[in-house]
Parts: structure tokens; C-alpha cells; sequence
């Protein structure tokens, strides 16, 4: 198995990261995780664009374009002969002896590797259950940040409950999952959380949002509450690994009668349709 660090393709046993990096200590990082079918990535280009963007936003200078990024990763999974799965990447500010203070004239530290992961066929047929939580993370949620324990303590709070995802809410507000969007569809229009510094504007997010309105089904970015939920037509995650997952029960109350429902089966169709474009079957 290789795995890329510093630029450079190498066996894993062999990528080795200092005790001082600053995402070992810190998670002041950020980073991307890109879904492989058919060994050709899907919405690359939006995804290293966001990483792009993410880095900006902590003041981590990437230091390759995105199509060079592309190519080294394309190189990877070819290496690594990865037909389905993913390929994850992350950027670190670098080594550096332990100080809040952002260090200068250091290199970001750059990895990357590939794992085979099947898509998750039975969860997305017969959809999921999902607890909600108080949102306790960070204003920056936008940023794919390194910094994931907030994330980490719904997720197992939600394994604990014996369900897969934890919907986040401020107040009454829900936010998103622990790594996935959250969408509930009313009356035939998908509702989903505004793009703003309270979540992550998912790249399947943003993919819903493309077929929704090349389909003609109405798509609302605004607020809805935990009321909402309960009460929706259908509720559905969306993230890369996740792709349109159908939540059919939450807190013990089913949802659209416990089965996934028509809109998320057909956005399911539609997001296989625009993967069959981009990486063919
Ligand atoms: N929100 C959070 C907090 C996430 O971790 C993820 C998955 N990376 C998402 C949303 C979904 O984003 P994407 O569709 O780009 O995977």
C-alpha cells in the first residue's frame, strides 16, 4: 500500500510525521475526503477547490493548484490500484516546537492515502436511525477543519443509542449531522440548512442541489427545527462516504412510515446518474 507525503509517492511503512506536527498537536489542519468509483475520482475539482478554501481561511498556503493536486492523486489510486473507495487527503500548518502562535517559514505537511470502502448499498435501500444532539462545536464550521471532536462525541453518542448518525441543533435550529448534511423534504420541496458558518456546504450537498433544480424538484436553503423533522415527508444525510442515505426513524419516531421516501429515492438515481457520467460504471 503507498500513501503520499511531502510530494512524494512512498510505501506507508515509510511516512513518518514528526511528534511536533502542529496537526498531531493541534488539528490545525484541514483536509478533503474524495470518493473513487470505477478508480476515477468524483467532484474532485470541488473538492480540492473547497480545500483550497479552507486552508485560506486558517492561513495554510497550499503549496500546489489544484489540477497538480489532482494529478498526484490520480497517480495515487493508480499505484494503489483502488477501484471503490476513497481517497483521503490533509494539510497540516507543519513541524514546528509546540506554540500556539502560527510558526514561520514552516512547510504544511501534506498526506495522502487511498482505502478501499463498498458503498453503502443496504443503509441507502433501507435508510437509518439518528438521535439528535445539541450542536456544541466551534462558529467555523465551514471550515473542514482537522478539529473534530465535537463531531466525534455525537457520532458516538448516536453509536451508543444503537443508531448511525446524530442530527445537530442549535436551539431548535438543526444544523447537520456528525459528517453528513441533513435535508428533509415537505410537500415535495427539499429543505436543507443555509450555507453559512454553522455547517459544512457539502459537495453532495451542493450535487443535490445541482439535480434538484436540473429536475425541476423544488430546493429551499433555510432554517427548520427539530418540529420539522419529526414532521417531515422524508428525511435524508448526504456527504461523500454516505452519498443519499434515507433516515427512516428519529428518536424512536418513524419517519414517512419507517421506509426511505419517493424524492430521496429519486435524488439517490439522480446522484448515481451523475456519477455514471463523471466515472462511468
Ligand atoms: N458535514 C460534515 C460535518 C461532514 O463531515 C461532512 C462529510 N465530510 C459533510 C457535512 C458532507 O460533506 P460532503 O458531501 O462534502 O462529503
Amino acid at each position: 500500500e503507498y500513501v503520499i507525503i511531502g510530494g512524494e509517492i512512498v510505501d506507508r511503512g515509510h511516512a513518518t510525521v514528526d511528534i511536533e506536527d502542529r496537526g498531531y498537536q493541534f488539528g490545525d489542519g484541514v483536509y478533503e475526503v474524495i470518493r473513487v468509483y470505477n478508480g476515477k475520482m468524483f467532484t474532485a475539482r470541488e473538492h480540492l477547490i473547497r480545500l483550497q478554501e479552507s486552508a485560506e481561511k486558517i492561513s495554510i498556503q497550499i503549496p500546489y493548484q489544484p489540477t497538480e493536486l489532482e494529478e498526484m492523486l490520480k497517480g495515487l489510486i493508480d499505484k494503489n490500484n483502488l477501484s471503490n473507495g476513497i481517497i483521503y487527503m490533509q494539510f497540516t500548518r507543519g513541524e514546528s516546537p509546540r506554540n500556539h502562535a502560527f510558526p514561520h517559514n514552516v512547510a504544511p505537511t501534506f498526506v495522502a492515502y487511498t482505502r478501499k470502502v463498498d458503498r453503502p448499498v443496504s443503509s441507502m435501500q433501507e435508510g437509518v436511525k439518528a438521535i439528535f444532539i445539541d450542536d456544541i462545536r466551534w462558529l467555523r464550521c465551514d471550515i473542514k477543519s482537522l478539529n473534530l471532536l465535537g463531531n466525534l462525541l455525537a457520532k458516538q453518542k448516536a453509536v451508543e443509542a444503537g443508531c448511525f448518525e446524530a442530527i445537530q441543533h442549535r436551539g431548535d435550529i438543526v444544523t447537520e449531522g456528525s459528517s453528513s448534511n441533513v435535508a428533509i423534504v415537505k410537500n415535495g420541496t427539499v429543505i436543507t440548512h443555509p450555507a453559512n458558518n454553522l455547517i459544512l456546504n457539502g459537495i453532495t450537498r451542493q450535487k443535490v442541489k445541482q439535480v434538484c433544480e436540473q429536475n425541476k424538484i423544488p430546493f429551499e436553503e433555510k432554517e427548520f427545527t427539530i418540529e420539522d423533522v419529526l414532521h417531515a415527508d422524508e428525511v435524508f444525510l448526504s456527504g461523500t462516504t454516505v452519498e443519499v442515505t434515507p433516515i427512516v426513524e428519529v428518536e424512536e419516531k418513524k419517519i414517512s412510515g419507517g421506509t426511505p421516501g419517493q424524492v430521496t429515492k429519486k435524488l439517490q438515481q439522480l446522484i448515481m446518474d451523475e456519477i455514471v457520467k463523471e466515472c462511468g460504471t
